[in-house]
């Protein structure tokens, strides 16, 4: 195997972040006659460039492979709708935004951000690979590109005279393999007084509570603020402002424009340094987090073993690609879970990958009445535990993995 190369410096990969063994492509479900098929496992194995420190996965598969049929529709999770609702509100407010202003989204999925902003009567237009999820936003009267952002698309758009006054790009950061050609893609595209935004799972809470599940094929990078104020910088583009979010176990929201355009607020500082007193800038922080996940395998074992002993039956909620992730690192089958509940048609009735474990309507928890029930997507556990509140019916308890078992 050839020593991967780090995908903003170029230096080679040597040091181990975490090592979660072979894994099956997060969202690769599987119909019942697939189950006998030949599966595809890629080593799923994070790494730090000791000389940026961006935590990184090697590239697999290549993008088209994963996202033209995307099986991850936004508009599932009602606190996500929520979220988002109220980012386009504060956001237009912010900036100022009216009915002469584009904003683009980029992986704008289907159209789940956007309507907001249309709501309001300003321009929208939405650039989003997955060929099925655009699909789903151009049905609701949202205006989709179905292409993967670069400079070549930026160069485009500019062409056409389209230079948007607000870039959404959250979530979409730690999905691009060229990190270089998208953030260039950025700098041609914006604005000269333009504003971008970038949302991404913050590498410190990470670390801090141990969410080594949202480490998956398709998340490629794994950003401190320390690294994205220097990718940006590179770039000739400035974070001027940072929000905490809790959203995915701690993300951060970057509000980034063109060098000299403005000053970083003092949130930046202050979460720089939350990051260097955390040990961030040294590379040993990120040798030590292998040990704690596999002290994280063990413990989840255990609990599991122990609950299967005393003969109890074990259901999971929610089969998010950090569940294939989780139970595939752990070697938990069907010996342990009975079937995974997801609201999810798309997904419904088929097979978690690797795991096999079925996936069925959540109608199945009623109708079987478990003793545990694992949610896997532990970051939606408030709503989770709210929608199945009917389990305490039968004396149902809720278990959540992360950053340790807990039986609720
Ligand atoms: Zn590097």
């Amino acid at each position: 195997m050839k020593t991967p190369i780090c995908r903003f410096c170029g230096n080679t990969l040597q040091r181990t972040f975490a090592n979660l063994g072979m894994s099956p492509p997060s969202n690769a479900f599987l119909s019942a006659v697939e189950l006998g098929q030949l599966e595809r496992f890629y080593p799923l194995h994070a790494y730090v460039c000791e000389s940026c420190l961006l935590v990184q996965l090697e590239e697999f598969e290549t993008p088209a492979e994963i996202f033209t049929d995307y099986a991850y529709f936004s508009s599932f999770s009602s606190s996500w709708l929520e979220h988002s609702e109220h980012f386009a509100t504060r956001i237009v407010k912010r900036l100022g935004l009216d009915e002469k202003s584009l904003v683009i989204e980029i992986a704008s999925n289907d159209g789940y951000l956007l309507q907001y902003f249309k709501k309001q009567g300003i321009r929208t237009l939405g650039i989003e690979p997955a060929v099925n999820v655009a699909r789903a936003a151009q049905e609701r009267g949202i205006t989709t590109i179905t292409e993967f952002f670069g400079s070549q698309v930026a160069t485009a758009l500019v062409d056409d005279g389209e230079q948007p006054d607000l870039i959404c790009a959250n979530n979409v950061l730690a999905h691009v393999p060229n990190i270089n050609d998208f953030v260039s893609g950025i700098k041609i595209l914006l604005k000269t007084n333009g504003t971008a935004t970038f949302e991404f799972p913050h590498l410190l809470k990470l670390i801090e509570f141990n969410q080594f599940d949202t480490i998956y094929h398709e998340h490629f990078s794994y950003f401190s603020l320390l690294t994205a104020v220097n990718i940006f910088r590179f770039h000739d583009l400035e974070v001027v402002d940072v929000d905490e979010l809790p959203t995915h176990g701690g993300s951060l929201r970057l509000f980034v424009r063109h060098s000299g355009q403005a000053t970083p607020s003092e949130n930046v500082a202050r979460i720089l340094a939350n990051e260097r007193e955390a040990n961030l800038e040294h590379v040993e922080t990120y040798s030590m987090f292998s040990g704690q996940v596999e002290a994280s395998k063990r413990t989840l074992l255990k609990f599991l073993i122990d609950a299967k002993n005393a003969g109890k039956r074990i259901a999971a909620y929610g089969a998010a690609a950090k569940a294939t992730t989780l139970l595939n690192y752990c070697g938990i089958r069907t010996d342990f879970i009975d079937y995974i509940v997801d609201r999810n048609p798309y997904k419904q009735n088929r097979y978690l990958p690797g795991c096999h474990i079925p996936i069925l309507d959540p109608a199945a928890i009623a109708r079987s009445e478990p003793d545990y029930i694992l949610i896997l997507p532990w970051n939606l556990k408030e709503e989770i535990t709210k929608q199945l509140a009917y389990v305490e019916r039968w004396g149902a308890r809720f278990v959540v993995p992360i950053p340790r078992v807990e039986v609720l």
